[in-house]
């Protein structure tokens, strides 16, 4: 092939990455090392050294001129000599022209085609001397002016401002324009971002993202095998990483989804850079000049598209106008009267949102001068023909992915923390793409990690699929820890002998409950530590965890009828009981027991006050919020049955003291699997502070919810974080008590579920594993669309390389244990399936529903 006919590559480097010497040997390397591995010529596109561009802005704005063109001077005779370049050869000719633009005569009426030569001298100068550079280091580089390149276009009513400093530039790809840059001879070539021709010959400029873009109209124009953005962050992620560290990498875009992602948020990739590259196919990827083993993130045409929410981004600063019709209903032109106005003003509306009356648009403050005059002679003008109302700051928070319509009840979780929120506008663009909520900026706060959990937990990003989801920020920033080996996978012979025994069959390993209940009691802040046993009532587990020095929580009569029968040596102080709308006598059997017990509204003593006067109880409140991995598990906040109001603690104190009911301790459990370790020292603060009102209080009861990693990306819960939290908050209330009472925490991890393989069913394309029991044995998938990892332990050495719903035998259409799992694709009919982490709410919840039979229970270990 001859050197004309060779592809291209097109890299581009910004500010950081040309302003150190060991930058520009990394820029040199790589452009070598893409040109041997691949057989192409490489054009190299770069910035202006890191902060050139802001101190040539204000010359042109004409401040303080000489001054910054004099340290501009000093700054890159200084990298000459760190590049060990001669500045007087290298640079002299360009800091000459650089220093007669200050003494032009058009510097005092400062036209805008000199302003434009003012912005170019950062690129020239950066791209001249790193080319001299290269080059010393024996690299076979060339040195080109972009402006005889990129030829700006003209278009219709862009402003003057707009046609020299802001320009767009022709990217239609021609054999003529190949064939001509293919002749100039250095196999590398370096050339400027930021820079294109003007129509009348002069320079113009590209504008914000200028650089990007430049690579982009290269790409376009020499239809390249790719344009490479180099930058210093691993490429986009799933949501602005130092908001929220979990947020993942994504390693596959199509362009429409780049865009929508870099126009919503993302800041590494300029949205006006992606066009040309769609227009002409050429694929893109973001990548890291500091971490060249990371994936970085490609954009194409991807043939197969993932469905899923693939980001979240927040937009701060967002102004709503609100304007009502006060014409006739549905008057024809209203609509055109109020856009008309914002056209005048200069401004272009986002968002849109449209009833009989009413329409309410958004204001971007990044694609608009949005001032205060602005606002005001906008809003006089509509005042004309409706009446307006502004509210701002609002923020914007925005999902973005393929498919939303058909992603709304994955979207369940989300709603409802929206729902709690003020919210001024949804909007969901046309393009299927985009959902957009618009509520206060103060409300926005912290929002982001939440709502980004909320998307992985609830199903809506498909974090798991490995085509389009990389690590996360915290593994890539602070390396991954690999979590050790599940004790299930080194007891496979045990649980294969177990499962030949019969199916469905749960195993518990006592060793790893154990290890849980040590990790809990050996926090120094917790005087006491109960079980939760409706988790898991097995009088094995009971018995082992007494052992440990635990006490039982009961919720219902039978489970206190269980522990005593179960464990008749427990003293009825370490039995607490904590039950839910049970019926009187249940109240009076726990009393009559000597149990701890716990009640949560005004109405048991107006209704019963024989069986509380005189008695010593704890109060369960509601701290008006609930947490936890799914709404059905928040049993704090308005929509849940638990639990006293602060409202009406005042009214309890006052019945109480009439019938000589002591309260001992203060009570609040706001749910389940919370993943926030600092959610309890709040409850301990809220209860300590309510406690000292009323003067008998003993203890302070936290309550469980602790969570345990159920899928492989989630995190380990930071028991150092928890316990932490927990000593500072006790330390500035000593007085009271601290009791915690965690159920999942102890259990879930300790017990598996074993099944039988029955079938194995392809049907209009989707591949079905029957398993011999499903929500009648493992009700959480069904209820809480939980996750829980499915394994084929009779193939444990197999490659997991097919996709299976994993389905019970119920006649239920949501009897499924996992969609889309990877499993052998030689599973078959007589295999073992292991359903890890069912310790808690497994077999405490399993039912005979199609008369189908409970699952054996087995332990293990000592
Ligand atoms: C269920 C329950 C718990 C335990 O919850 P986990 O999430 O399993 O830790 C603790 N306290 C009360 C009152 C409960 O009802």
């Amino acid at each position: 092939m001859t050197a004309g006919a060779r592809p291209w590559v097109v890299l581009k480097f910004g500010g950081t990455s040309v302003s150190r010497r060991n930058r520009w040997d990394t820029i040199g390397r790589l452009a070598a090392k893409r040109m041997a591995d691949e057989d192409v010529r490489v054009l190299v596109v770069v910035s202006a050294l890191s902060g050139v561009t802001n101190e040539l802005q204000a010359i042109s704005q004409g401040d303080a001129v000489d001054a910054r063109i004099g340290a501009l001077v000093d700054r890159h005779r200084a990298f000459c000599a760190e590049l060990d370049l001669d500045p007087e050869t290298v640079l002299g000719q360009r800091l000459g022209a650089l220093q007669s633009l200050g003494t032009d005569p058009r510097a005092q009426s400062r036209p805008l085609d000199w302003q434009a030569e003012v912005l170019a001298q950062g690129e020239l100068l950066s791209s001249t001397l790193g080319a001299a550079y290269l080059r010393t280091q024996g690299l076979d580089f060339g040195w080109c002016d972009a402006r005889q390149w990129l030829d700006a276009v003209s278009l219709p009513n862009a402003s003057d401002w707009a046609q020299r400093l802001a320009v767009n530039c022709r990217h239609e790809s021609s054999a003529e324009f190949l064939e001509r840059f293919g002749t100039q001879a250095a196999p590398m070539l370096l050339t400027q971002g930021f820079i294109a021709r003007h129509g009348d010959g002069g320079t113009a400029i590209l504008g914000r993202g200028g650089s990007d873009t430049s690579a982009a109209y290269f790409g376009a124009l020499l239809k390249a095998r790719r344009v490479e953005i180099w930058t210093d962050v691993p490429g986009m992620f799933t949501a602005n990483p130092r908001e929220v560290p979990d947020a993942r990498l994504l390693t596959r875009l199509d362009y429409a989804e780049a865009q929508e992602i870099a126009t919503t948020g993302a800041k590494v990739l300029h949205p006006r850079s992606i066009a040309p590259c769609r227009d002409a196919g050429v694929p893109m990827a973001i990548l890291d000049t500091e971490r060249f083993d990371l994936p970085g993130t490609r954009i194409d045409a991807s043939a197969t598209t993932v469905a899923g929410v693939k980001a979240i981004s927040r937009r701060n600063g967002i102004v709503l106008v609100s304007m009502e019709s006060i014409g006739m209903w549905q008057q024809v032109g209203f609509l055109a009267d109020v856009f008309e106005r914002f056209k005048r003003h200069g401004l272009s509306v986002d968002l849109i949102g449209s009833s009989e009356t009413n329409v309410t648009v958004s204001l971007d403050p990044s694609e608009n001068l949005v001032t205060t005059n602005v606002l005001e002679a906008l809003s006089a003008d509509l005042s004309q023909v409706c009446r307006v109302k502004v509210i701002a700051p609002c923020a914007a928070i925005t999902l973005v992915g393929r498919g939303m319509r058909s992603l709304l009840h994955k979207l369940s979780d989300i709603w409802a923390t929206f729902g709690r929120e003020r919210v001024h506008l949804i909007s969901q663009s046309s393009n299927d793409l985009n959902l957009t909520f618009v509520i206060d900026e103060a409300d926005a706060d912290g929002m982001l990690p939440q709502l980004h959990a909320e998307l992985v937990r609830g199903g809506a990003m498909p974090v798991l699929d490995a085509s389009v989801f990389g690590p996360s920020w915290r593994e890539i920033a602070h390396g991954k820890l690999a979590r050790p080996a599940p004790w299930w996978a080194g007891a496979r012979p045990a649980l294969l002998d177990a499962a030949r025994t019969g199916t469905p069959r749960y195993v518990y390993d006592l060793a790893t409950m154990r290890e849980r209940a040590r990790a809990l009691r050996s926090v120094e802040a917790i005087s006491h530590c109960f079980y939760a046993m409706k988790a898991n009532p097995h009088p094995e587990l009971l018995r082992a965890l007494v052992q440990e020095g635990f006490g039982l929580e009961c919720v219902s009569q039978a489970e206190l009828d269980h522990v005593f029968a179960h464990v008749p040596s427990l003293l009825p102080q370490r039995v607490l009981f904590t039950p839910s709308f049970a019926p009187r006598r249940e109240y009076e059997a726990a009393f009559a027991r000597g149990v701890t017990v716990t009640i949560d509204s005004v109405e048991a003593l107006q209704k019963w006050p024989e069986v509380f006067r005189g008695q010593r109880v704890w109060l369960r409140l509601d701290l008006g919020h609930g947490e936890g991995h799914h709404e059905k598990v928040r049993t704090g906040g308005v929509a849940a049955k638990f639990g006293l109001p602060v409202a009406r603690f005042d009214a309890f104190l006052a019945l109480a003291r009439t019938l000589d009911l002591r309260i001992t301790g203060l009570h609040a459990h706001l749910g389940s699997g919370i993943d926030n370790p600092r959610h309890w020292r709040e409850v301990y603060a809220q209860l300590a502070g309510l406690a000292d009102n009323v003067g008998t209080v003993e203890t302070i009861d936290i309550g469980g919810g602790l969570p345990i990693p159920y899928t492989p990306d989630a995190q380990d819960f930071d028991l150092a974080l928890w316990r932490d939290g927990l000593e500072e908050i006790k330390a500035a209330y000593p007085r009271y008590g601290l009791v915690v009472e965690p159920g999942r925490y102890l259990v879930a991890e300790c017990g598996v579920l074993l099944l039988g393989v029955t079938q194995v069913i392809e049907k209009d394309g989707v591949r079905r594993v029957g398993a011999d029991a499903g929500m009648n044995a493992l009700m959480r998938p069904a209820m809480y669309e939980a996750w829980h990892g499915i394994h084929n332990l009779s193939r444990l050495d197999e490659a997991n390389d097919t996709a299976f719903d994993v389905v019970g035998p119920i006649c239920e259409s949501g009897d499924v244990l996992g969609r889309n799992r990877l499993l052998p694709g030689a599973t078959a009919e007589g295999d073992v399936l292991l359903v890890a982490d069912a310790g808690a709410y497994g077999m405490a919840m399993a039912n005979t529903y199609n008369l189908r039979a409970l699952p054996q229970q087995d332990i293990i270990g000592p």
